[in-house]
């Protein structure tokens, strides 16, 4: 048994009400942590005063950990390839496919971890990972691993792209599996990591990467398999126009009725992107709660659009944010995210129609926390995180309210500085309990041998690219 004391906090937001207009926001205020979990939580002075280790958080905003529902770890190996830097997603996707092809899995690892410490030291505890392409002996059991390395709380996707351009699909052939033994290795993932209890450090969910790289089939399949052990399902969809023109042609409808008619719809479900989800699909996803990882940052990289979150949320979709693969965002940074969220929100107002009397209110820095906190909580289908309570896992992030980018603001308003100011880096990071990011540093790995060989793990890729 173990007790961490957060003692004493300038303002803590603990979202423990769904509605975000009420942050629940305690000024001067602890927590008490238990082991994994939160064991009280209220005024400083009327918590026990001392625990086995105890940080001193005056001067600090404490927010419940944030949740990415949306990544591909392992494309931090190819940011800002030159020769894709300003392309819309299909050529995009054609440009990387064959660098991709080379991953190997200390590659997948390394990556992994690379793009962890960078959500861990902004604050971000849960992440979801969506890693759709096995070459070279690549299995997700990688991933899993460094996860667990590196103290994270992991949503570990089976993605899997199985049409490859010989039928019709985007990638080439090379990169793609056969859908039996996609649906057995996934069935084998879900008995080995699948973790259904309260506080769970590891979930695995079924992934086929999108439509226009799976075939009908597998989709059909993978969501019979989801079902049948209870785990959550999760795919693109409605990227961009290009993904619309491929559903109307193929599949000869919009592709929120291609979801529907594939058993994609429910609260076991969610989908990235959706930027051009249509009115009849946010009403179709809104009666079923199928979840939406909304990606700002990758969206406007890819020139693919602005999401309509408002609409979204107003007709009652559970929406979360992610910041999408690191080769279209290209930083995975969560507060950053959530800013960019908020900015794009009224910034797409104002081009409606009429739009620029309401534009500044379309999102709300609360509005855009709440989002990062408890609605990427509610997609990923986990109640146990996403705010600070009672009973609750002892998932959060500290951020120091006394350093340039906070000066003038959170005397203010730190809840709103924190959204609106420069984004900061977490000063410290609490997942299930554990200290992993400590005064800025992460805590469970050497950062910079990592950074390392990463870079060189990624020459190493582009290089094989080259000579194939
Ligand atoms: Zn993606």
């Amino acid at each position: 048994m173990s007790t961490l004391l957060i003692h004493n906090a300038h303002c803590v937001a603990t979202f423990d009400h769904a509605d975000p207009s009420q942050a629940s926001e305690l000024r001067d205020a602890s927590i008490f942590i238990r082991d994994h979990r939160i064991e009280a939580i209220g005024p400083a002075a009327d918590l026990p005063p001392t625990a086995d280790e105890v940080i001193d958080a005056r001067g600090h905003l404490v927010t419940p950990g944030l949740v990415n529902t949306h990544h591909h770890m392992y494309q931090s190996l190819t940011r800002a390839i030159p020769a894709v830097q300003n392309a819309e997603l299909f050529s995009w996707l054609r440009g990387l496919y064959p660098i991709w092809a080379g991953l190997t899995p200390e590659m997948v690892h390394v990556s992994t971890q690379v793009a962890m410490a960078e959500l861990l030291m902004s604050g971000c505890t849960t992440s979801s990972d969506h890693l759709y392409i096995y070459p070279n002996g690549v299995r997700l059991d990688d991933s899993i691993e460094a996860a667990q390395q590196i103290g994270m709380r992991f949503v570990a996707t089976r993605g899997s792209m199985s049409v490859g351009q010989s039928q019709g699909g985007l990638p080439p052939d090379r990169v793609v599996e056969k859908d039996d033994f996609i649906l057995k290795d996934t069935q084998r993932l879900i008995e080995r990591y699948h973790d259904a209890s309260f506080g769970a450090m590891v979930n695995v969910a079924v992934a086929p990467c999108s439509p226009f790289s799976v075939s009908r089939d597998l989709m059909r399949e993978s969501a019979r398999l989801a079902r049948q052990y209870g785990v959550r399902l999760h795919t693109h969809l409605a990227e961009n126009d290009h993904d619309i023109a491929y559903s109307r042609e193929k599949f000869n409808c919009t592709p929120a009725q291609y979801a529907q008619d594939l058993g994609w719809l429910g609260h076991d479900v969610w989908h990235a992107h959706s930027v051009k989800l249509d009115d009849e699909g946010i009403s179709l996803f809104a009666a079923t709660r199928t979840g939406v990882a909304h990606c700002p940052c990758s969206n406007m990289r890819l020139a693919s659009g602005i999401a309509p979150i408002r609409k979204m949320l107003n007709a009652g979709v559970p929406v979360g944010l992610g910041v999408d693969g690191c080769a279209s965002n290209d930083g995975a940074h969560m507060v950053g995210e959530a800013r960019q969220a908020l900015l794009l929100a009224r910034v797409g107002r104002a081009l409606e129609p009429f739009g620029c009397d309401h534009g500044p209110s379309e999102m709300t820095a609360r509005d855009a926390l709440a989002l990062a906190t408890r609605g990427g909580a509610e997609v990923l289908g986990r109640t146990d995180i996403g705010h600070l309570a009672v009973g609750q896992c002892a998932d959060l992030a500290m951020f120091d309210l006394d350093t340039l980018g906070f000066a003038g603001g959170a005397v203010h308003d730190p809840i709103g500085s924190l959204l609106l100011c420069a984004s900061p880096q977490a000063a410290y990071t609490v997942v299930n309990g554990r200290v992993v990011v400590r005064e800025g540093r992460l805590a469970t790995l050497e950062l910079a041998p990592l950074v390392q060989r990463h870079n060189a793990l990624a020459q190493q890729l582009a290089q094989a690219a080259r000579t194939v």
